[in-house]
């Protein structure tokens, strides 16, 4: 399957996806929606398309509203009260920015400890080579 192509999964004369290989491909409900992915009757090109525009061109703007208007519906809405006054009080504290950015990156799961580089597949051991008995995540390097 590899170079495979989803043009593979449509019959040519009929223009109707091939029931029979997308069934063996897909698992059944996925197979079900595949097949109800509607298919053009005339063999055209393919091109990108930005459903968020008017004409279907991207740019950054109209990339950067999405977006915005997407955390706004997850972030925004879902970040409890209590969360909230815990990152105003950390913003607020009277110490270097470097040791609030370092306090925010630790929470986030952002800082290059050994465990992030290994997801990142920067490096392959996540063990702490300090210690050399744990993980070196966040919390096991501060
Ligand atoms: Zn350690």
């Amino acid at each position: 399957m590899e170079g495979a192509t989803v043009y593979c999964l449509i019959d040519e004369n009929s223009r109707q996806w091939n029931s029979k290989l997308v069934d063996g491909i897909f698992i059944p409900g996925e197979a079900e929606l595949v097949k109800k992915i509607p298919i053009a009757r005339i063999e055209i090109e393919d091109s990108l398309f930005w459903p968020f525009s008017a004409n279907g061109h991207y740019n950054c703007k109209l990339g950067y509203r999405f977006l915005k208007e997407l955390d706004v519906d997850t972030d925004e809405d879902a970040q409890p009260d209590w969360d909230k006054k815990l990152w105003k009080g950390i913003w607020s504290l009277e110490i270097p920015i470097k040791y609030k950015n370092l306090v925010w990156r630790a929470c986030r799961n952002s800082l290059s400890t050994k465990m992030n580089l290994t997801r990142r597949t920067i490096i392959d051991n996540p063990t702490c080579e300090q210690c050399s008995s744990d993980m070196e995540d966040s919390l096991h390097a501060l």
